[in-house]
């Protein structure tokens, strides 16, 4: 399945499947006339006992009534969770990217965060001001959507508490993140994490060590590889989260990004008003945001 949250002409949001290229499904709306309570958040929704199940019968319901149907083309798309309690990122997790720059491959994962307020979807604009940062990047990341409440897990049952998987940008104010001596302000501008389309369920991915990323500036291919090249898998790192913190439904992990970030390129390609950036991830989809001064 394919969750995420919609916005209706009249100003109303909720989470739904995407059903076909076509349709959406207002999963609360549909449940309701099923006699299935479903929340209007992506994070409510996860945190909720059966949720796989209670969507499906909602969408099965939707399907054969045509309730709570709505033609794609007529909702806005807002980010697949809105207000996840935790964004966890990692650094340097491609082996390819180690290599590029000569680092070591590191023992354990390097965690650092941004904050959730950075969270923006697949229609918005990442914007900033200019004499703020004059060094903004883009990251192609894989993000893991936490699917329910999760401490100390060990690795092998880690994927169990995995939802989905989201395609995400992690975007850097390069001259804040190196100049602070620590990354939490660079990193966490107001839309600086766009997340989207959808939440890809687990059940529909087959390999999420299998899968190609890459990123895309104005059209111009910059960072192309596959996440068979991650050093910590999902796995570990969900589990090697857990042994620290607890991780709850809608809780995002950003699992780092491939070689071919901005900053390093020669000459350098740094983000500016009027960019256009995709992300892609095979099976999961694109996300493309413009870029403008605030
Ligand atoms: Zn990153």
């Amino acid at each position: 399945m394919r969750i995420g949250q919609y916005e209706t002409a009249d100003g109303k949001s909720w989470c739904g499947v995407k059903a076909t290229e076509e349709t959406v499904i207002n999963l609360s709306e549909a449940g309701a006339a099923a006699g299935i309570d479903i929340p209007r958040l992506s994070t409510d929704l996860l945190a909720n006992w059966q949720w796989r199940r209670k969507v499906e019968l909602a969408v099965e319901y939707a399907e054969e009534t045509g309730t709570g149907v709505y033609d794609a083309d007529n909702v806005d798309r807002l980010p697949p969770v809105t207000n996840p309690e935790k964004v966890v990122c990692v650094g340097l997790n491609y082996r390819d990217h180690a290599e590029e720059g000569d680092n070591p491959i590191p023992d354990e994962p390097v965690l650092f965060s941004k904050f959730p307020t950075s969270v923006s979807g697949p229609e918005s604009t990442i914007r900033w001001d200019p004499e703020l940062t004059q060094k903004v990047d883009y990251e192609a990341e894989l993000v893991v959507v936490i699917g329910r409440e999760t401490r100390r897990v060990s690795r092998e049952a880690a994927l169990d508490h995995v939802a989905g998987y989201l395609v995400g940008n992690d975007v850097s104010a390069r001259d804040l993140q190196h100049g602070d001596g620590q990354w939490v302000r660079g990193k966490s501008l107001d839309s600086f994490a766009p997340i989207g389309p959808e939440i890809v369920t687990t059940d529909e991915v087959e390999d999420p060590h299998d899968l190609d990323i890459w990123a895309e500036v104005n059209g111009e291919r910059v960072q192309d590889s596959t996440t068979a090249n991650l050093i910590f898998g999902i796995d570990e790192l969900v589990s090697f989260c857990s042994q620290a913190f607890t991780l709850k439904p809608g809780d995002l992990i950003f699992t780092g990004t491939p070689p071919g970030v901005g900053l390093y390129r020669e000459p350098p390609v740094l983000l500016e008003d009027g960019d256009s950036v995709t992300i892609g991830i095979s099976d999961i989809g694109e996300l493309t945001n413009s870029c403008a001064y605030l």
